[in-house]
């Protein structure tokens, strides 16, 4: 029996004897089935010529996957309780990548922004030992049930250490970002999306396949951040950063949204 993987978005699957028939995240109007059809792949043969890479992103520590592999998942690890919160996940679990995050502390849970960063969560779970926290409006996209796996339900969950996850939905019901208020930062995954121009984020229902919001939902998204204060945002991938005026950033990117739709462009 193997936990194959998706190739196209990295979600990991309960054990199968052969690959599954279908990719129900890749089906789904958010993502989409490459042309040439749905491809799998096992966790061994993904780490035959794929190895975690572990470098710091701002003032956190990043793990990704090198070379880039389904949607380019990358995961950061925050200061908790003298371990680290993974926030977000990658489809990768290597020995050395493993090793790295043992030396840190280890793990004292995963906590995930909505199911395109499912990817390999259970295997990072069950090597530390630790829950995975995800949003119960989006329990029907867990592709490998664990009991690992808790799901909260309502607006905001406190972690401790002034960590707050704050549900805003959009991307997805459960759409989840996470305040770190001792960094003044706001880790964001693509719930709201950090963009070339860093002086304003984006929001999208679909990146890949480009269908947007209604701009009742990108202004709930605002309003759930309202009460909370940051300069930095770290989106969903390397390197993805907003460096300052975090707070007024998403607040004024939200009212330009919103205005678009209305046929008042910038
Ligand atoms: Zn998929
Ligand atoms: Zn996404």
């Amino acid at each position: 029996m193997t936990c194959f993987l998706c190739r196209t978005c990295g979600a990991q699957f309960a054990p199968s004897d052969r690959p599954p028939e279908r990719c129900p995240v890749c089906e789904d109007a958010r993502q989409y089935v490459p042309e040439d059809g749905q491809r799998w792949i096992t966790p061994e043969a993904l780490a035959a010529d794929h190895r975690t890479e572990i470098r710091a992103e701002g003032d956190y520590t990043g793990v990704g996957v090198e070379p880039g592999f389904a949607i380019g998942q990358r995961a950061l690890l925050v200061p908790h309780g003298g371990r680290r919160l993974m926030w977000d996940c990658i489809p990768l679990l290597d020995e050395p990548g493993a090793e790295a995050v043992a030396a840190a502390g280890g793990l004292s849970a995963i906590a995930i922004s909505h199911p395109h960063y499912y990817a390999g969560m259970v295997e990072w779970a069950r090597r530390f030992g630790c829950p995975v926290l995800l949003h119960a409006d989006d329990a029907e996209w867990i592709m490998r049930p664990d009991p690992a796996v808790e799901l909260w339900d309502g607006e905001t969950r406190e972690l401790g250490d002034g960590l707050t996850l704050i549900r805003c939905g959009g991307h997805f019901a459960g759409g989840t970002v996470l305040h770190d208020a001792g960094a003044g930062a706001l880790l964001s995954g693509d719930i709201v999306q950090v963009i070339p121009d860093r002086g304003h984020v984006g929001f999208m229902y679909s990146y890949p396949n480009l269908i947007p919001l209604p701009g009742a939902a990108v202004t709930a998204i605002a309003e759930a951040l309202e009460p909370y204060a940051f300069e930095t945002v770290y989106g969903a991938w390397w390197d993805r950063i907003v460096r300052r005026d975090g707070s007024a950033i998403v607040r004024r990117s939200a009212e330009r949204y919103v205005r678009a739709l209305r046929g008042q462009l910038p």
